[in-house]
């Protein structure tokens, strides 16, 4: 084992692959644990590649969360946000939906088991041949937001469920989607006509107000205005009867809003405008709700460099030192450009590190001079060989991030306290039970019906242990 007692190994069978999964009791164990333990297992065997620790327990308390919290929406996760297998087998398991872009992110989610009625192949602007292939796998449920993209749909798949996606976006959100995706209401009230004389099913509406939302209260417009294509449709004798209410979902533990603040926007609005008994089915498509606070980067310092007296006599507030770390802004760092993500090192307790701090800039792997972490930092003074981690490193990091220069990227080190785990392991108990209470069906489904999506996976899983 990786790590010295109290933790255990236990198995998640992704797809074909079985991967490792250290359990603990977490009154005696945390994740900052965990961090220190699987350092002095890499300083024991002299690896100083960097490394995530992936906590899955996290993932499975989000969807508690998600369902006590808004318990008429069911997510479709994002895994654009981060496709790490051991986090859709996790989200499989709990019987969560996917949101998928691509004809890749589709075969990753079909690989796990997933049936695709649970996707939602939400991309307004598809490749002809990612249609063929949703078409091929039968994923119905797609988004529309022009009229180019209703013609090729008619051709390549006019079987296709489709929802048409407005413009409703949150201009304070951190990254504006409305400038790429979504009509404009006079215009997608045309798109309805279109689509009506093309004899396309349309069934819904989706809308995204961006990602990192900063004003909760565009999810209240954006639903009144989905409201209102609903009841244009009417008039066209259309009954639509899907809303998809899109990502921007806050789950970093910074975040400039919470998720209460925005499900004190989205469940009055709801109530009011599609209320319970509409008829109407309810969709999201979180991404880093379920994600972002569900890893914990930590990196080793793999070179130094001190600036010398004369030189820093020119700028006495600079760096002092110069340290260079195994993931940079090509890699899980990308989030810092995309996605305006304020770091916070954590400095884990190591020997030989001084107890005063001093100015330093950090710097990622590759030979490029705007790899660059940060230009300014208090940090204790650290040696090659010393590590540091940040949390909240789950969201738009590995699922952007490039191999430059050849720097592999970190190692996924999954994690779980065992009564969270106890919920995705494989088990011979009912599918139904394996979400527990809080994930009672909350969209007229039968429960049944919502599980079986992970029933190819529990089915190999079972097969796989029986095996040992
Ligand atoms: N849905 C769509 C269509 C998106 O483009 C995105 C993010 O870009 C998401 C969902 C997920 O957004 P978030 O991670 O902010 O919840």
């Amino acid at each position: 084992c990786m790590f010295t007692s109290p933790l255990a190994q236990e198995t998640l069978l992704a797809g074909e692959v079985a991967l490792t999964v250290h359990t603990f009791d977490p009154a005696n164990t945390s994740i900052e644990r965990c961090v220190d333990q699987y350092i002095q297992y890499s300083d024991s065997l002299g690896i100083d590649d960097a490394f995530n620790i992936v906590d899955l327990g996290d993932v499975i308390r989000k969807c508690h969360l998600w369902r006590e919290k808004l318990p008429r929406v069911e997510p479709f996760y994002a895994i654009k946000c981060n496709p790490d297998m051991g986090i859709l087998q996790t989200l499989a398991n709990m019987g969560i939906g996917f949101d998928c872009a691509s004809k890749e992110e589709i075969a990753s989610v079909l690989r796990l088991g997933v049936c695709p009625d649970r996707i939602v192949f939400a991309h307004t602007c598809k490749p002809k041949s990612h249609i063929i292939y949703a078409a091929q796998q039968q994923v119905k449920l797609t988004t529309f937001d022009n009229e180019p993209e209703l013609h090729k749909i008619k051709r390549l798949y006019p079987a296709a469920q489709l929802l048409l996606r407005i413009r409703a976006d949150d201009p304070m959100a951190v990254v504006n989607l409305g400038c790429k995706f979504g009509a404009h209401l006079p215009e997608a009230k045309r798109l309805l006509a279109i689509a009506q004389d093309l004899a396309l099913n349309v069934i819904g509406v989706s809308f995204h107000v961006g990602s990192v939302c900063a004003n909760p209260a565009a999810y209240a417009q954006a639903i009144a205005w989905s409201r209102e294509v609903f009841d244009h449709a009417e008039t066209l004798g259309m009954k639509l009867k899907v809303l998809d209410l899109g990502g921007g979902y806050p789950g970093h533990k910074g975040d400039p809003i919470n998720f209460q603040q925005v499900v004190d926007e989205v469940k009055p609005a709801l109530d009011k405008h599609f209320p319970p008994g509409c008829g109407v089915r309810l969709i999201a498509e979180p991404g880093r709700f379920f994600v972002a606070s569900a890893m914990t980067l930590c990196l080793n310092i793999t070179a130094k460099r001190v600036i010398e007296a004369e030189q820093r006599a020119l700028n006495v507030e600079g760096p002092e030192f110069m340290y260079y770390v195994n993931d940079g802004v090509y890699g899980s760092f990308n989030c810092m450009e995309k996605d305006k993500a304020v770091i916070e090192l954590k400095v884990p307790p190591q020997a030989g590190l001084s107890a005063t701090l001093h100015c330093a800039s950090l710097w990622g792997p590759t030979c490029d001079g705007l790899d660059c972490i940060t230009a300014s930092y208090y940090l204790p003074q650290m040696d090659i060989g010393h590590w540091l981690y940040l949390e909240d490193m789950g969201a738009y990091t590995n699922s952007a991030s490039s191999g430059f220069n050849g720097f592999a990227r970190p190692t996924m080190v999954y994690v779980a306290a065992q009564q969270d785990f106890a919920q995705v392991r494989p088990t011979s108990k009912p599918l139904a039970a394996l979400a527990g209470p809080a994930a009672a069906s909350n969209d007229g489904l039968p429960l049944d019906e919502r599980y079986i999506v992970n029933e190819r996976s529990l089915l190999r899983a079972g097969a796989f242990l029986r095996d040992q």
